[in-house]
């Protein structure tokens, strides 16, 4: 089974790190104005670092001084499936998958804007057009941790 996560990370600027694994590891994407399910969305989604599966778990304090200095809870996260090899996708810049969390349902879409996949690259992330869409903002209705139901003020 792979997992993807979704964390509201207060540092210099509020976003969201949205993490999908493949092959083992977290593929993330920072996400500053954070998903949704409203399928006219399209959302910057710029690549970061790798982070291990480990990493999903994470809420709490990155003390300062550190990379992302700042407070993070688990918005979302659940299963995450892929009609075809996800490695594959990443690399060819197009990652169609479908996500079970609490929050975030249904076929989602991660779309490359420039030739090359890897960190600071500019993808979109957008939701297919299926029976989970909803255009109520779902970082608004939903703020809350879904392991602590902690919020981060926006
Ligand atoms: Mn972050």
């Amino acid at each position: 089974m792979n997992q993807f996560v979704v964390q509201k990370h207060r540092a210099t600027t509020l976003h969201y790190d949205f993490r999908i694994q493949i092959e083992g590891i977290l593929k993330s994407w920072a996400v500053p104005r954070g998903p949704s399910l409203d399928p006219t969305q399209k959302r910057l989604a710029v690549e970061t670092e790798d982070h291990p599966l480990s990493y999903a778990h994470f809420e709490g304090q990155i003390p300062e001084g550190s990379y992302g200095a700042g407070e993070v809870i688990v918005w979302d996260r659940g299963e995450c499936l892929y009609p075809s090899d996800p490695l594959h996708q990443y690399r060819q810049g197009k990652i169609k998958f479908i996500l079970k969390g609490e929050k975030l349902k249904g076929e989602f879409l991660l779309l490359r804007t420039g030739p090359q996949s890897g960190p600071k690259s500019k993808w979109l992330l957008m939701k297919r057009d299926d029976s989970h869409i909803s255009y109520e903002e779902i970082t608004r209705s939903k703020p809350s941790s879904v392991i602590s139901l902690r919020k981060l003020e926006d």
